[in-house]
């Protein structure tokens, strides 16, 4: 078994003991998500399986992306105005994003527990969790850029 399928099948059997019905069409978009490493829009994701579930609709994808999340399977990004990103990533990681074609690299550093606390310190906010993100132009943009 690959790492994505032992990570599919850890997933399966975080629904099953949610109580979540797995469809064939849940089923893969589970499986597209965890196999992409581009933090894929629903949108991306619904026209990656068009073909293969033409009576899909981008709400099906939206609906099933909402119970991974409450089930703690999937992290939305939302960016402002821009359509969210879903990571299937929960683990602490930090995103380094790409000015120019948009893509989100996993990239870990120890997460940075002491700004929180001292924004607490000093804010006296309760604090619930911090992002950060790191931009610039990735290695595939740059070689294009340079021809
Ligand atoms: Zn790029
Ligand atoms: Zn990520």
């Amino acid at each position: 078994m690959t790492v994505s399928d032992e990570k599919l099948q850890e997933a399966i059997h975080t629904l099953k003991d949610s109580g979540v019905r797995i469809t064939p069409q849940r089923h893969a978009v589970l499986e597209f998500l965890l196999n992409s490493m581009t933090h894929p829009t629903a949108d991306e994701i619904y026209k990656a399986l068009e073909n293969k579930f033409p009576n899909m609709s981008v709400a099906t994808v939206y609906n099933n992306l909402r119970v991974f999340k409450e089930i703690g399977l999937v992290r939305e990004l939302t960016y402002g105005d821009s359509s969210s990103r879903f990571d299937c990533n929960t683990t602490d990681h930090y995103h380094v994003i790409c000015e120019s074609c948009g893509k989100i690299v996993d990239f870990h550093y120890p997460s940075l527990n002491e700004v929180e606390s001292l924004a607490e310190k000093v804010t006296e906010f309760d604090v619930s969790h911090h992002r950060m993100e790191i931009y610039g132009t990735c290695s595939h943009c740059q070689a294009s850029m340079a021809h």
